[in-house]
C-alpha cells in the first residue's frame, strides 16, 4: 500500500541562510504512530510546518495521500489534522460548535456521525454543551485534537503535545494517543522525551541539527540502547 505520507530530499533553508532540514526522507504508513524525537531547535516544527504547507519547502517533495503538497497544496492540506503547540480556541465557544464548524473550514459537509464519532473517541461527547472554559487543561487540549480530526483527515500531526504541561496531563496524553491508536488514527507527534516516544509510538525517528539521523521501530531501539537508554535518560 502506498504510504500516506512521504517526505523525499525534504531541505530547507531560511533566508537568515540557516539550514534547519538536510535531505530527510521519511514514509509513513497508514495507521503507525510515528515520533519525532529531538532537541530544541533540531528541526522538528519545521519539518512538521512544511508538510502542513505553513512554511515553503527549499528543495525535495512531499506528498500526503498522494498529493503533492506544493502543487495540490489544497487537496494535500485537506489530508492533513495539525494540533499546533498552542491552544488556539476561543473559551466562550461550545465543544460542538467549535469542532463541527472546524470541519466547515475545510469546505466539507456536514457530518454529524463524524463529528459525534470523534468526541466520543475523546470522551469528550459527554461536554460537548459545555464551554471551553469551564474545561479542565486536559480536556481544552483534547477539544484541540477533536477540531483536527473534525475534517475526517489521513494523517494527524501533534506539535510537542505535552510541552510545559505536568505529569498527569502528559499521562492523560499519551492515553489519549493510544485510545485514537485504537481508533486506526495515523499520527505523528514530537517530542523531546525518548521515554514518551516509548510510551506512544510504534515507530521512533531521531532528529539532530536537521539530520534525520534515526528511524527505527520502537522495540528494536529499545534492544539496541539496552542500558545505554538508562544514561540517555538520565542526561
Ligand atoms: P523546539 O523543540 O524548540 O520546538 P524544533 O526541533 O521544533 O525545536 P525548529 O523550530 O524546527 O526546531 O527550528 C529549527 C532551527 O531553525 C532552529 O535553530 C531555529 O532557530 C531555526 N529557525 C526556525 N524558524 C526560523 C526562521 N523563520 N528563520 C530562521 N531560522 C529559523
Amino acid at each position: 500500500m502506498a504510504p500516506v505520507l512521504s517526505v523525499q530530499g525534504a531541505s530547507k533553508r531560511y533566508d537568515s541562510g540557516f539550514e534547519a532540514l538536510k535531505s530527510v526522507d521519511l514514509e509513513i504508513e497508514k495507521g503507525e504512530i510515528f515520533a519525532l524525537l529531538g532537541p530544541n531547535g533540531a528541526g522538528k516544527t519545521t519539518l512538521i510546518s512544511i508538510i502542513c504547507g505553513l512554511v515553503n519547502l527549499t528543495e525535495g517533495k512531499i506528498t500526503v495521500g498522494g498529493h503533492d503538497i506544493v502543487r495540490d497544496h489544497r487537496k494535500a492540506r485537506s489530508m492533513i489534522g495539525l494540533v499546533p503547540q498552542e491552544l488556539t480556541t476561543d473559551q466562550f465557544e461550545k465543544v460542538y460548535d467549535t469542532v463541527s464548524f472546524s470541519r466547515g473550514l475545510f469546505g466539507k459537509p456536514a457530518n454529524p456521525a463524524h463529528i459525534e464519532r470523534v468526541l466520543k473517541d475523546l470522551t469528550l461527547w459527554d461536554k460537548r454543551d459545555n464551554q471551553l472554559r469551564t474545561l479542565s487543561g486536559g480536556m481544552k487540549r483534547r477539544v484541540m485534537i477533536a477540531k483536527a480530526l473534525s475534517h475526517e483527515p489521513e494523517v494527524l500531526f501533534l506539535d510537542e503535545p505535552t510541552a510545559g504541561v505536568d505529569v498527569e496531563l502528559r499521562r492523560d496524553m499519551w492515553e489519549v494517543v493510544r485510545g485514537l491508536r485504537e481508533a486506526g488514527v495515523t499520527i505523528i507527534l514530537t517530542t523531546h522525551y525518548l521515554e514518551e516516544a516509548e510510551e506512544m509510538a510504534d515507530r521512533i525517528g531521531v532528529i539532530s541539527r536537521g539530520e534525520l539521523v534515526l528511524v527505527e521501530e520502537k522495540t528494536e531501539l529499545m534492544r539496541k540502547l539496552g542500558q545505554k537508554r538508562l544514561t540517555l535518560l538520565l542526561t
